[in-house]
């Protein structure tokens, strides 16, 4: 029926179209249960994902691919046709040093926890620092993937220094940063049969946030190699990356920083913000995350120590250099005092274990949410918006203001550094839920007016083409339609993943 040989002629595909194989690669961490495929194809090698997507080309068979199938927005989650996962590409090559750090080059297989060992084992750090340590490189490259330490180091894309992607074509493509060209706007990607791929930069609205994970990425005199990460396996497969590795910081302490109400905390994250791009002000936190009263109370139950008066708090990571542990404590102390933050206020941690308490402190809120929202039966409704930092005191009221006319409950948490708060609404009943979704959508509304995104991490895949079309409306999905096309001219690849497969046709 397929016109595919069976499973044990094609051993080197490993071509599976046993159902009960099949359905175990539909889910990944949305939620989403439409998925359903025909076959799962697992290459070994780049040249085997080439011939296949050839030959897929030609049969305009659909293809989705798959990682570590831990994205919250089902991008790795097919409709029909093919999965291609990525999981037999996963070797990792020798760290090389150099004098700032080294690189790494890898298969897109290799999951982030086992990147960041081998370059812990090296005495580096690779920067970013998604909460999900099984995701894969590539699926973390595809969602130009962030963490807490973004503060710092920013999101995936500052840190991959080359990659190879396969085209639906079957062209290799081959991309080293600060190596290709774009004149006027025109992005020129060499290909592996010789021909030059020329894709006029995709005209969306500018954004002014940190931090993007919505949409192709585009701004004047781009690299090309950033319009690949982030696309949500729309333009390309990539099958391997070289990856940037920093020297590992001398040693780090975790902050607990509580405050009797949520102005001080967020005036207070405002000033570390700002003071962090002061370079006079040698101590700035990788990670600045927040948590309002009502993420407190929530877990007051299992952390009976949070402080009674506090209504809510700053958590932020500080690395030092060799020797300058001393200074960088004082310097928070110092800081700490001048705003009349006392010390049954702070909690410190700097061991390990008290490390890990912190951590898990920061990690019990989001098992918290799931318990109530399992109990009650009704999905939470969790939003994902950044905006600039200029907006940022206004949208948090927009916020509150919206969640308390409509008597909702709610909780706020997350990337307070990067202007990147999730709030999460917690419906008790169908109607709330209704009223709960409506508010995402102004709120969307409201964070693109002033120039945010309405995902910051999370990604569009296949659940959020509404906030998608309300960030860069009609003419931007068109445009990016118009991108893919040049990159994926049979419309095979990741269909339906950052917009609707309507604007393929
Ligand atoms: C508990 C939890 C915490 C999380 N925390 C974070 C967080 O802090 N920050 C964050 O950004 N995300 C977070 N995520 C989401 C998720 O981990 C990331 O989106 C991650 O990058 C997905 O990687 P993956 O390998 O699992 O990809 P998948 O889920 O398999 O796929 C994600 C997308 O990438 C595409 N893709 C995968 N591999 C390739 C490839 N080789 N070439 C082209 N496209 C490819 C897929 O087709 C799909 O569109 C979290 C998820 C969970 C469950």
């Amino acid at each position: 029926m397929l016109g595919y040989p069976a499973e044990e002629e094609a051993a080197a595909l490993l071509i599976k179209i046993d159902p009960s194989v099949i359905t175990g690669y539909l889910e990944d961490a949305s939620g989403f249960t439409q998925g359903y495929a025909e076959r799962l194809v697992i290459p070994e090698t780049e040249s085997e994902v080439a011939e296949y997507l050839k030959q897929a080309s030609r049969k305009k068979e659909s293809i989705t691919i798959v990682g570590g199938r831990t994205g919250v927005s089902a991008g790795c989650i097919a409709q029909g046709g093919t999965l291609l996962s990525m999981e037999r590409l996963d070797t990792l090559n020798k760290i090389e040093l150099t004098g700032e750090g080294g690189w790494v080059t890898l298969g897109p297989a290799v999951r982030l926890e086992t990147l960041i060992s081998a370059a812990s084992q090296a005495g580096l750090l690779y920067g970013p620092d998604p909460t999900e340590k099984t995701g894969t490189l590539g699926g973390n490259a595809s969602t130009n993937a962030s963490g807490g330490r973004s503060f710092k180091y920013g999101a995936t894309r500052e840190h991959v220094l080359a990659l190879t992607a396969v085209l639906s074509t079957g062209e290799i493509l081959r991309l080293e940063r600060g190596r290709s060209r774009t004149s006027q706007d025109l992005l020129k990607f060499p290909l592996s049969s010789g021909r030059t791929l020329e894709c006029q930069r995709p005209l969306l609205p500018s954004l002014e946030v940190t931090k993007n994970a919505a949409g192709y990425f585009s701004v004047p005199d781009m690299d090309p190699i950033d319009l690949l990460i982030g696309m949500d396996g729309t333009l390309a497969v990539i099958t391997s990356l070289k990856l940037k590795l920093l020297r590992a910081p001398a040693g780090r302490f975790t902050l607990a920083v509580f405050f009797p109400d949520m102005p001080s905390a967020v005036d207070c994250a405002a000033i570390i913000r700002n003071q962090t791009k002061d370079s006079a002000f040698q101590t700035g936190p990788a990670s600045l995350e927040f948590m309002d009263q009502q993420a407190l109370d929530l877990l007051r139950p299992e952390f009976p120590n949070i402080p009674d008066i506090s209504r809510a708090v700053l958590l932020m990571e500080q690395e030092y250099s060799p020797g300058k542990q001393d200074e960088a404590l004082a310097q928070w102390s110092e800081f700490l005092d001048q705003r009349g933050v006392s010390e049954n206020m702070i909690w410190y941690a700097e061991t390990e274990p008290d490390v890990r308490r912190l951590q898990e402190f920061r990690h019990a809120l989001p098992e918290a949410v799931n318990r109530l929202v399992r109990q009650r039966n009704f999905p939470k409704v969790g939003t994902d918006m950044a905006v600039p930092e200029k907006a940022f005191p206004e949208m948090l009221n927009i916020y509150r203001r919206g969640l308390e006319s409509l008597g909702l409950q709610y909780l706020i948490f997350g990337h307070i550094g990067e202007c990147h708060l999730h709030v999460n609404i917690l419906p008790r009943q169908a109607s709330e839920f209704q009223a709960a979704k409506d508010l995402y959508l102004q709120f969307a509304r409201e964070a693109v007016a002033r120039g945010g995104t309405v995902s910051a991490e999370h990604g569009i895949g296949k659940i959020k083409h509404a906030f998608m079309e309300i960030m860069v409306g009609e003419p931007g999905l068109r445009e990016m339609a118009r991108v893919k096309r040049i990159f994926d001219p049979a419309g095979i690849l990741n269909r339906g993943n950052i917009f609707p497969e309507k604007y393929l046709d």
